[in-house]
């Protein structure tokens, strides 16, 4: 059937550059494509029934400054551009948005290095940051407690899925939803042709895969090896039910071992207080509770190396925060060393997300944004926190490399 459908499609091409995923990113990509080079025909394929559904529209909605990226990383550079362009593109389009600053606080002696560290790379990165000791923090948050703290102006929130459906919207692409990739074939002298789940064949002279949580899958039909696996990280929220107890953003001082940032305290654009995430192994990629299991992905990420040499190393940090998983007491201890007026009962449970967090062979996990091309193909492999705030970046840089695709082809 396959080939049948490979022959009678000739050599005409449905479109330019073929996207996979409707998430932010893929998004962009397109906004980004049609913008700097008009008239290129983009189709974006996402198998769910509307845009962001997945990461885009599970996440802390933050608008990162940048200042915990390594200078010079593409987190860094694209994270402090990405959060003035998305504040603009919000203004702009009249998205929920606002710039709303945040504190990072400091709980224990240990932790004060780090702080002192997070301030010398937010000034590398160019970001304005104000040290404050313990008496100050109540000048922005009455109820918070810590030994030290840093206010960084620049972070803000916003409406990721608004942004999301307003960068396809001013795309001009075809954006074709319900339409999952589930096969690839990819030949030199013909491009690329993807056969949907529903039973549809587009054939594009370039793909780009933008496909989150499956994008190691994706690559993967294509018929490149990308060098990683994402192993799926949950992270769980609850809903603060006595939210004037906080005022912005309250951050806890991160692991640098880590590329997650700690159980922080977020006002959101709905006015509510999230609180979280953790990070948790997903039983599925899409596993947005311990009931999700998908054994065939759970046997394809215990396959990969990387991700036993990831728990023989981290297994420790792990055990805490399944801990805090299963239990709402633990997860309050670690809320209160922020806030100490918390209660339990002051916590409801809300939706949790998955990180699409790409880990190496060797268990490493990748910390910066990566991208990498195969022949006619540009894949998005690692593009995590906080490539919701750099999605604009991120999706010029991706567009760059698929239209220099495309004028090599
Ligand atoms: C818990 C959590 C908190 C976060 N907090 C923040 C934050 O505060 N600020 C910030 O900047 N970032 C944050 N992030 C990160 C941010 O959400 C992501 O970096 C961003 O949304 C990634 O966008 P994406 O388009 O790559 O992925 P996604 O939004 O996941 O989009 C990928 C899309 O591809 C589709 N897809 C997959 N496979 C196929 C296929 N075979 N065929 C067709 N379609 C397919 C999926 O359905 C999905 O819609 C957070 C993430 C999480 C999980």
């Amino acid at each position: 059937m396959w080939e049948v459908v490979q022959v009678r499609a000739g050599i005409a091409y449905d479109c330019d550059v073929l996207v996979v995923g409707g998430g932010i990113v893929g998004l962009s990509t397109a906004y980004a494509i049609t913008r700097a080079a008009p008239g290129t025909r983009v189709t974006v394929l996402e198998k769910e029934s509307g845009p962001a559904r997945h990461q885009t529209g599970r996440n802390s909605g933050v608008i990162h400054s940048g200042i915990y990226y390594r200078p010079g990383s593409l987190k860094a550079r694209y994270a402090v551009k990405g959060a003035a362009e998305m504040v603009k593109f919000c203004a702009e389009y009249g998205i929920t948005h606002a710039v709303t600053g945040k504190l990072i606080v400091a709980t224990e002696r240990a932790e004060l290095p780090r702080l002192h560290a997070l301030v010398q790379r937010g000034r590398e990165n160019g970001i304005p940051v104000r040290e404050l000791g313990s008496a100050q923090i109540g000048e922005y948050e009455p109820e918070v407690r810590g030994l030290a703290a840093i206010h960084v102006g620049t972070t803000g929130v916003a409406d990721f899925v608004g942004v999301a459906r307003q960068l396809g919207a001013a795309s001009g692409a075809e954006l074709r939803y319900g339409a999952q990739v589930v096969r690839v074939d990819r030949r030199p002298e013909r491009g690329v042709a993807v056969l949907t789940s529903r039973g549809d064949v587009v054939r594009a002279r370039v793909l780009v895969n933008c496909a989150g949580l499956y994008c190691d899958e994706v690559a993967r039909l294509t018929g490149d090896e990308p060098g990683m696996r994402i192993v799926p990280f949950r992270g769980e929220y609850y809903e603060l039910a006595r939210p004037e107890l906080v005022r912005g953003l309250v951050y806890p001082v991160p692991d640098p071992a880590f590329p997650f940032l700690g159980v922080h305290l977020t006002r959101g654009i709905d006015g509510g207080v999230h609180i979280g995430p953790n990070a948790v192994p997903a039983l599925a990629r899409e596993g947005y509770g311990w009931g999700v299991v998908r054994p065939r992905e759970i046997a394809g990420t215990l396959a990969w190396p990387g991700a036993w040499a990831l728990a023989r190393r981290h297994w420790r940090y792990g055990g805490g925060e399944l801990l805090r998983s299963v239990s709402k007491r633990a997860f309050t201890t670690a809320v209160r060393r922020l806030l100490p007026v918390a209660e339990e009962a002051d916590l409801v449970k809300a939706a949790a997300g998955v990180r699409a967090q790409a880990v190496l062979r060797d268990g490493t996990l990748v910390d910066d944004f990566l991208i990498k091309e195969g022949p006619r193909a540009v894949h998005v492999l690692n593009a995590p926190s906080p490539a919701a705030t750099a999605s604009l970046p991120i999706g010029r840089e991706v567009a760059r490399r698929a239209l220099d695709m495309l004028g090599s082809v």
